[in-house]
């Protein structure tokens, strides 16, 4: 397996560290998600890992050898980069090819993998056009195929959708997925906004101020979040957060519901509850007075306000404003966070 290895590695600028202390592995094949809030250092990973900015501190290892001092040239990796950087002067067809003939690529291959590409990311009818007449999501779309044509082993892709309206956006991640159940290469994503990584990845590192704070695959990233960052990061609409103070050792009261847990609580703490974690019933004990209302796929997004606290959740029917929804929250689903360290805290 031709894994890539991260250990430790630190980048400092000026003297702040724009990366502290990352480890990771990238399985061969798998897509990798790197997400994280603007400024959280996803950039200056990607320049690490492909060797276009040295570590401060580390080492990176591609198939069981330490690559950290090789040159981006020597590395089996291609960077996609947000901008696309096309060359102005050439069309599109060479600057999806530029470079290939020296690496030993006949005319016969070249035009055999345009065509393959080329049709792969839909961009046939723009091969004999210059890059100032296409469109921001044009641009990305040859900037993807020209690195994805040179096959190579790892391929990392700096917000490939950043600059795409929705449906472009839709469109790209499914020519992605089929480009990569196709060539099966290794790609490291990097994305602010964490649905792309929830659709695309295996597996997903959150970053923030530049620390690694979790690593783990969507679905345990979504359903499980080992920290209130990725808790509060990780899903739209969001998690209902609330920081709250216990009645008893074991137990504390939000919403109008009584909660009781399996072990010790601090004094006070962070509770995380999905929206999809509180169905509407027709009675119950809590009840909230709607606030908004917003269509959210085939249903309703109500905003609801129990007392002074602010909670979302899903409705089957439209509610009116002003009147009052009864609820009920799935209380093995709640989530428990330390205020100051943010990590979550069991409590079965
Ligand atoms: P992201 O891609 O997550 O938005 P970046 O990796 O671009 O974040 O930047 C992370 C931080 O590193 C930012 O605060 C940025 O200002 C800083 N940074 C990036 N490159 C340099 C550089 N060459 N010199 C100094 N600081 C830099
Ligand atoms: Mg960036």
């Amino acid at each position: 397996m031709k894994e890539l290895r991260v250990d430790n590695i630190s980048k400092i600028y000026d003297k702040a560290e724009i990366i502290g202390n990352i480890s990771f592995c990238v399985p061969e094949g798998s897509v990798f998600a790197i997400v994280g809030p603007s400024g959280s250092g996803k950039t200056t990973l990607l320049r690490l890992l492909c060797g276009l900015d040295h570590l401060s501190s580390g080492a990176i290892y591609y198939d069981d050898k330490d690559i950290t001092s090789l040159p981006p040239k020597d590395r089996k990796f291609t960077m996609v980069f947000q901008d696309a950087a096309l060359f102005p002067h050439l069309t599109v067809v060479d600057n999806i090819t530029y470079g290939l003939k020296p690496l030993g690529y006949t005319d016969q291959l070249i035009d055999k993998k345009v065509k393959e590409y080329s049709e792969l990311l839909s961009i046939q009818n723009l091969l004999e056009r210059y890059p100032s007449s296409l469109s921001a999501g044009e641009k990305q779309r040859v900037g993807i195929a020209r690195a994805f044509i040179r096959e190579p082993e790892l391929i990392l892709l700096d917000e490939p959708f950043s600059n795409l309206d929705v449906l472009l956006k839709e469109e790209l991640k499914k020519d992605l997925i089929a480009i990569h159940k196709k060539s099966k290469q290794t790609m490291i994503i990097v994305t602010h906004d964490q649905n792309e990584a929830l659709n695309l990845a295996d597996e997903i590192m959150v970053l923030n101020k530049g620390k690694l704070v979790e690593l783990n695959s969507p679905q345990e990233l979504y359903e499980n979040p080992q920290n209130l960052f990725t808790a509060q990061f990780i899903g739209v609409p969001q998690m209902n957060l609330y920081l709250m103070k216990r009645t008893s050792p074991t137990s504390f009261s939000l919403l109008g519901e009584e909660f009781e847990v399996k072990k010790d609580l601090p004094e006070s703490f962070y509770v995380g509850i999905r929206p999809e974690d509180i169905k509407v019933v027709k009675n119950g004990t809590s009840c909230g007075r709607i606030v908004d209302v917003r269509q959210f796929n085939d249903r309703y997004l109500i905003d609801a306000i129990y007392e002074e606290e602010m909670v979302s959740f899903y409705s089957e029917t439209i509610g009116e404003l002003n009147t009052e929804v009864y609820y009920h929250i799935n209380k093995d689903k709640i989530h428990i966070f330390d205020v100051k360290t943010y990590k979550k805290i069991p409590i079965t």
